[in-house]
């Protein structure tokens, strides 16, 4: 069973009718990781943030985990979103005045769990950082801080996890660190990871690469 199911889907935006992805289709299943490669601009973004729930897509159906995106209201669709989906962002996005254990709290807490400090405490541990769990991510280095992101978008154990060039802004050693970071907690969980990069290093842990040319799906 697909737990990312993708229909002949298009986003076309106005004004000027750019059309940034040209009727996707495809299947991803629990637990596998899915690179999507392709020049800049070839509409990697704009797929990945209509996975997420995050825009619509102007034709074409999503569905994750079985549910249809099209047929949620906005609340529907965060609850989706904080239950179903964890996020990875090549700038990190972590939450500057919160400490690495309360960033990766804020998803837990979103949903309602009790022992949401005991559960980061543990996700951090597993990432390597048990010594930093007080730190502000300002007094991190690029690479711990990814490290938090990818125990926040893990915490609450969703299916999907999407990753917008998580390598992107970290050097070659972190970059591979983080990469095996992200394939292997995924792989634990059994998550599906659909990840936007340039990295080959991490397209070649990828189970399978889509191409994207001009908004179209090149090869499987
Ligand atoms: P990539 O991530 O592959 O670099 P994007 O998905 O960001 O590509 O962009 C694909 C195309 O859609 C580009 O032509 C871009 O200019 C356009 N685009 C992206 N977002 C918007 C937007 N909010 N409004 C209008 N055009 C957009
Ligand atoms: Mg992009």
């Amino acid at each position: 069973m697909a737990v990312v199911e993708a229909k002949d889907v298009w986003k076309i935006f106005e004004p000027g009718h750019v059309e940034a992805v040209r009727g996707a289709t495809f299947n991803i299943a629990p637990g596998e990781i899915v690179a999507i490669m392709g020049p800049s601009g070839s509409g990697k973004t704009t797929l990945l943030m209509m996975l997420g729930a995050m825009l619509s897509p102007t034709r074409g159906e999503i569905r994750i985990a079985s549910q249809s995106l099209g047929d949620l209201q906005e609340a529907g669709r965060v609850a989706l979103r904080r239950r179903r989906i964890g996020f990875v962002f090549q700038s990190f996005n972590l939450f500057p005045s919160l400490t690495a254990l309360e960033n990766v709290a804020v998803p837990l807490r979103l949903l309602g769990a009790r022992d949401h400090r005991r559960r980061a405490a543990e996700e951090l541990e597993r990432v390597g950082l048990a010594g930093r769990l007080d730190f502000l991510p300002a007094k991190l280095s690029g690479g711990q801080q990814q490290r938090v992101a990818i125990a926040r978008a893990l915490a609450h154990g969703p299916a999907v996890i999407l990753a917008d060039e998580p390598t992107g802004a970290l050097d070659s050693t972190n970059g591979l660190a983080v990469i095996r970071l992200l394939s292997e907690r995924a792989s634990e969980k059994g998550a599906a990871v659909i990840v936007v990069t340039h990295d080959e290093r991490l397209s070649a842990v990828a189970h399978r690469v889509l191409r994207l040319e001009d908004g179209c799906i090149a090869a499987l």
